[in-house]
C-alpha cells in the first residue's frame, strides 16, 4: 500500500452539524449548532459520485451531528441527487427513529447503524442535551427498526475494557437482534480530550475474551476479530501482502457546507496554524473527483501523514494488518501526522490482533 486512490470507495456526509444528545466522549466540535447541508452541495458530490457508482458498487454514508437531526424532508432532498445505484447508509444514534423514519429509511433504502454502548448501565456516556440518559429512547428506536423488519449494525464505544466486559457487550448484542458490530475502543480525538491509554494485558484480553464470546454463538459478523482473523489466514496462506488495497482509500468527509477533508472525518471542522483547516477543497467551486485526485499534491498534511505510513511500514511488525493507522489518531494524540504508534492504534490494532492470536494459542488443538 502505498499513496492515496484517486477514487474511493465511498464517501461521508454531514447533512447536519446537530445532534440531540451531547455523548461526553463526543469528538464533534459544532453538534449544538443546526447547520444543515444545502442541497447544492448533495448535486456537487453526485455529479462525482454517480460516475464512481457506474464502475462498481459505492456507498454515501450519511453521518453528524446525527443525520436524522436534519429532518426527513431536508433529507430527502439530500439524497434525491444520488442515482439509484448509490447505496446509503447512516450513522444514528437511533433516539429519532419511529415509524414514519422507519418508512423514510425503507423507502430510501438507507441501511442504518446504531451508536449504542451495551446494556443501559453502560451507556452511561450517552446522554441528552439536557443530561439525561438517552438509553431508554436508543432501545425504543432499535424497537422500532425491528418492528418494520428493518436488519441494523451496531457501534459500541468501550472505555472499560475491564475482565467480563467484552462477553457481556457481545451478548447484550446478540439480544438486540443486529447483523453486524463493531466495536471501538474510545479514542482521545476532536473535542474529546479523556485519555485512553490501558494497561496492555486488560485490553489484549478483553479483545480474546470478545472472540471467545463471539465463537460460542457467531451469528453477529463481529467487525475487528472477523478482519483480524482473515489476516491471520492471509499470513498462514502467504497471501497476506494481497489483503490491504493498492492505496489508501481516501474517505472524502463532505462538511455541511462542501469543504472536504479526506481520511479522516474526524478532523473535520477543526484548524491548526500549520495545517490550516484541514481541507483538500470545496465541492462547490472545484468537483469532488478533483479535489480526491489532487488531495495528495494540493494538501500539505496529507504529505506528512504519508511520511509517517512510511515510517509505520519501516518500524511497525503490524503494518500489514494495520495499513499505518488514522490520521486524526496522530494528530489528536501527538500534534502531528508523521509520527507512528499511537494509544488508538495500541489499543485497537495492536492489542486486538494480540487477543486474537492469544485465544487461538489457547485454543488450539494439540498436535498428534
Ligand atoms: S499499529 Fe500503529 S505503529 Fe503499527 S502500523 Fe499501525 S499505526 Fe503504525
Amino acid at each position: 500500500m502505498r499513496g492515496i486512490s484517486p477514487v474511493p470507495s465511498y464517501v461521508v456526509m454531514q447533512p447536519t452539524t446537530l445532534c440531540n444528545l451531547d455523548c461526553a466522549y463526543c469528538y464533534l466540535p459544532m453538534r449544538a449548532a443546526d447547520r444543515r447541508m444545502p442541497v447544492a452541495v448533495a448535486e456537487a458530490v453526485a455529479a462525482s459520485v454517480n460516475r464512481w457508482a457506474e464502475a462498481g458498487r459505492f456507498s454515501v454514508v450519511w453521518h453528524g451531528g446525527e443525520p436524522l437531526a436534519a429532518g426527513r424532508e431536508h433529507l430527502a432532498a439530500l439524497i434525491a441527487p444520488f442515482g439509484p445505484q448509490v447505496e446509503h447508509h447512516v450513522q444514528t444514534n437511533a433516539t429519532l427513529i419511529d415509524d414514519a423514519w422507519c418508512e423514510f429509511l425503507a423507502a430510501h433504502r438507507v441501511r442504518v447503524s446504531v451508536s449504542v454502548d451495551g446494556p443501559r448501565g453502560r451507556n452511561g456516556d450517552r446522554v441528552t442535551r439536557a443530561g439525561r440518559p438517552a438509553y431508554d429512547r436508543i432501545v425504543r428506536g432499535v424497537a422500532a427498526l425491528r418492528r418494520h423488519g428493518l436488519p441494523f449494525s451496531a457501534l459500541a464505544v468501550v472505555n472499560d475494557p475491564e475482565p467480563g466486559r467484552a462477553a457481556e457487550l457481545y451478548d447484550y448484542f446478540l439480544g438486540l437482534g443486529c447483523e453486524v458490530l463493531g466495536v471501538n475502543i474510545e479514542e482521545t480525538e476532536g473535542v474529546n480530550t479523556r485519555g485512553n491509554a490501558h494497561e496492555a494485558a486488560q485490553v489484549r484480553a478483553f479483545w480474546a475474551e470478545l472472540v471467545a464470546a463471539w465463537r460460542r454463538d457467531p451469528r453477529i459478523h463481529l467487525r475487528e476479530v472477523e478482519w483480524s482473523l482473515r489476516y491471520a489466514a492471509a499470513v498462514l496462506d502467504g497471501t497476506a501482502d494481497g489483503l490491504l488495497p493498492r492505496r489508501l482509500d481516501p474517505i472524502p468527509t463532505v462538511g455541511y457546507d462542501g469543504s472536504v477533508v479526506v481520511l479522516s472525518p474526524e478532523l473535520a471542522g477543526f484548524s491548526d496554524p500549520r495545517y490550516g483547516d484541514f481541507s483538500s477543497g470545496n465541492v462547490l467551486t472545484t468537483p469532488l473527483a478533483e479535489i480526491v485526485a489532487g488531495a495528495e499534491r494540493t494538501t500539505g498534511w496529507v504529505g506528512e501523514f504519508l511520511a509517517g505510513v512510511e515510517a509505520c511500514r519501516a518500524s511497525c511488525p503490524y503494518f500489514g494488518f494495520c495499513g499505518g493507522g488514522h490520521a486524526a489518531n496522530r494528530y489528536f494524540e501527538l500534534g502531528r501526522f508523521d509520527g507512528t504508534e499511537t494509544e488508538h492504534c495500541r489499543n485497537s490494532k495492536i492489542r486486538l490482533l494480540e487477543g486474537v492470536l492469544d485465544h487461538a494459542r489457547e485454543h488450539r488443538t494439540p498436535a498428534v
